[in-house]
């Protein structure tokens, strides 16, 4: 399975560029999410390394093959898109053959390769049936073992999961995960759901506006988002941000705002020293806040709603104008309608230039 590298690939319809020109390297056997909103080009990039739209600049390699003027199925590529549609008159075994039929492959080992992914994916057992007769998530496990049955050196998946409910979804997203580790070959897919790209990425391609933002391991983009984009798209619930003030206290930088004051780490104080006196974006993740007030740095806070789940409670709070989103560990109930401090770990403070958006 080969490396691929996209040199400076760009991609215009007419007079309207929608994606200027990047570099983006995939490592061999690595399974890599696109992830980013609707429109913002993900499918686009897709389709140009599998040869479904030509590209306006740049060149796409296959180790250090040009590839751009190979047709699709000259590209050792294998897709699942997000519209699967299946041949309804045909059984399960005919539809997940029927590239390989196609290539002439040889009866007995059209079946071992059929029998062998659909173990795989569980739907040994509805060979026989029309697609008809299955459910949307065994009909979703065909079109995904009718690619894999291919053996391509790179699989290709555009929103596989969008179309199914969401319970569903978690489901095939945790096998997907699981099938992950079985197969050794280059998987780039394609979602807009972060949740998806979290847990199945190696790597993730953060995209928005037809610009990279960042792109890393999903703990590389938690813990150290380059700019308040990623910062706020990846992590469930998502970041809280607020206006603020870095402000020099004998030595300590603090960011304070509408409602609170909170003391940085002597690193961050460090890092931050020229952004002194700015102003800034504060970033706090819901999960950055403690009810142990011997941990963090205090804040108080009014609870406006309290949701106790048992393990963890889930609190929207107003702290001056802003509100902001609190998951905390406690054991007992959070009492909504009262004012309460809380402890907010200071060394998962993110700080955020106010215009560019960049974390500094
Ligand atoms: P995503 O998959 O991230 O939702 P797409 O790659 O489908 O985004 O689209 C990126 C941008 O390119 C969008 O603004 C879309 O409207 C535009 N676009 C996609 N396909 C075409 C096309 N065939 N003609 C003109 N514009 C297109
Ligand atoms: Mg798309």
């Amino acid at each position: 399975m080969p490396r691929i590298v996209f040199d400076q690939v760009s991609k215009s319809y007419g007079a309207v560029e929608v994606l200027p020109p990047f570099d983006l390297h995939l490592d061999d056997g690595e399974f890599t999410v696109l992830v980013g909103p609707s429109g913002c080009g993900k499918s686009t990039t897709l389709r140009m390394l599998a040869g479904l739209e030509t590209l306006s600049g740049g060149e796409i390699f296959f180790d250090d093959t040009p590839i751009s003027k190979l047709d699709p199925k000259e590209r050792d590529l294998a897709m699942v898109f997000q519209d699967y549609a299946l041949y309804p008159h045909m059984n399960i075994a005919k539809n997940m053959s029927f590239a390989l039929r196609l290539a002439r492959v040889s009866k007995s080992e059209i079946e071992t390769k059929v029998q062998r992914v659909a173990e795989m994916l569980n739907i040994a057992h509805l060979l026989d049936r029309k697609p008809a007769e299955l459910s949307g998530g065994q009909r979703q496990r065909v079109a995904m073992g009718r690619a894999l049955v291919r053996d391509a050196g790179t699989f290709l998946f555009d929103e596989p999961l969008s179309n199914l409910d969401a319970k569903l979804r978690g489901k095939m997203r945790a096998e997907l995960a699981e099938m992950r580790d079985t197969i050794d070959k280059n998987m780039v897919y394609v979602t807009h759901d972060q949740v998806e790209a979290m847990t199945l990425g190696d790597r993730i391609v953060v995209m928005s506006d037809g610009f990279i933002q960042q792109q890393g391991t999903p703990e590389e983009l938690f813990k150290a988002p380059v700019n308040k984009f990623v910062a706020g798209f990846i992590g469930a619930p998502t970041m809280n941000f607020v206006d603020g003030d870095l402000v020099d206290e004998k030595g300590t930088l603090w960011v304070r705002g509408d409602g609170f004051a909170l003391p940085l780490t002597a690193d961050a104080g460090q890092r931050l020293a020229a952004a002194k006196d700015r102003a800034v974006t504060v970033g706090l993740r819901p999960s950055s806040f403690t009810t142990d007030l011997t941990q963090g740095a205090p804040i108080e806070l009014k609870v406006v709603v309290s949701e106790y789940l048992g393990a963890q409670s889930v609190l929207v709070t107003r702290c001056g104008g802003a509100e902001i989103l609190v998951e905390t560990q406690s054991a007992s109930p959070v009492r909504s309608g009262t004012e309460q401090t809380f402890g907010v770990l200071t060394d998962e403070i993110m700080i955020f230039d106010k215009t560019s958006g960049l974390r500094l």
